[in-house]
């Protein structure tokens, strides 16, 4: 009766949305004791609003900083590079990819390309650091204190524009960590995302979290995901943005918000075919009655 108890769990894991790729992850499943989280786009929804943007620069008006930040944001799939984009529209900016060469992707950090002349790189105090050569950026009193992402442009190795944008905690996501709490297991959000914001989002989940690590590259996540496999099976949950590595460190990577096409090549040992994290309780739960039928 094994593989039918299998089969079953795995048929009613599929109706929920959940697909576990096989019997062996089942098995895991149950015994999970630590389960981290990505933050943008996985407990957050990743539906960024441009809170702030300014020019720091007297050469350099807000028109052309726009033009830059959003010719260049064209060309990245992260969440924050849509808001950019649009906000630049609400200006009456329209991106023009097409004028960017050398566009680099840095993970974790954010993105560089040449526009008219100008290498121009955008994203967190990592880039800033890869900018300047120094991580001593000008904090600015109000884009600090609300918890946002804070973004910075620099202009070769000078800051020209800063800007912040705020994302909102996905329905859910507490009562998925308090289900998690209660079946006996730990939290952790893991982020590349400032302190700041990490710290929001921890308290938009009412402090529930065991664990928060932020400013973290993709490796330093796999790094943590690391330490947590001593302490028992350890379960990640991404988007796939910035997060591969951490995702193939855990005993079971659980890869949200895949569908269609990207299905067949989708590399996570689970797929949560919807945004509803709480199904990730729901399948830990419906994995333990399964095994418990087979022993
Ligand atoms: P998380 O770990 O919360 O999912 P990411 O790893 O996706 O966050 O991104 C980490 C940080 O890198 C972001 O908070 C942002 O500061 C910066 N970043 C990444 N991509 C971009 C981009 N396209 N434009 C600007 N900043 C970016
Ligand atoms: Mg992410």
């Amino acid at each position: 009766s094994t593989p039918v108890v299998t089969f079953c769990a795995l048929t009613k894991a599929a109706t929920s949305g959940l697909l576990v790729k096989g019997g062996d992850y089942l098995e895991i499943l149950a015994k999970v004791k630590v389960v981290a989280f990505d933050k943008t786009g996985t407990i957050t929804r990743g539906e960024f609003i441009v809170s702030d943007f300014q020019s720091v620069s007297e050469d350099i008006n807000l028109n052309t900083l726009l033009y830059w930040v959003s010719s260049i944001e064209n060309k990245s799939s992260h969440p924050m590079a849509a808001a950019l984009v649009e906000y630049g529209r609400s200006h009456s900016v329209e991106p023009k990819p097409e004028d960017v060469e050398d566009y680099q992707n840095f993970p974790g950090e954010g993105i560089y390309g040449k526009i008219g002349g100008e290498g121009i790189y955008i994203g967190n105090r990592k880039i800033a650091q890869r900018a300047a050569g120094c991580a001593t950026v000008p904090s600015i009193k109000r884009f600090k204190s609300k918890g946002n992402t804070i973004g910075y442009i620099y202009s070769g190795a000078s800051l020209v524009g800063i800007f912040s944008l705020s994302d909102a905690c996905r329905t859910g996501a507490a009562q998925a960590i308090k289900e998690l709490k209660s079946l006996g297991i730990r939290t952790a959000m893991l982020t590349g995302d400032n302190q700041a914001a990490a710290m929001h989002a921890q308290e938009q989940l009412g402090n529930a979290l065991d664990f928060v690590h932020s400013e973290l590259l993709p490796e330093d996540k796999a790094k943590i995901i690391h330490q947590f496999k001593q302490e028992g099976k350890t379960a990640m949950i991404g988007d796939g943005i910035n997060d591969a590595p951490a995702l193939a460190t855990a005993n079971i990577g659980i890869s949200m918000g895949i569908s269609g096409s990207a299905l067949a090549t989708e590399t996570g040992n689970v797929i949560l075919m919807s945004n509803d994290i709480r199904k990730i309780p729901e399948a830990i739960q419906l994995a333990r009655k399964a095994h418990w039928k087979v022993i």
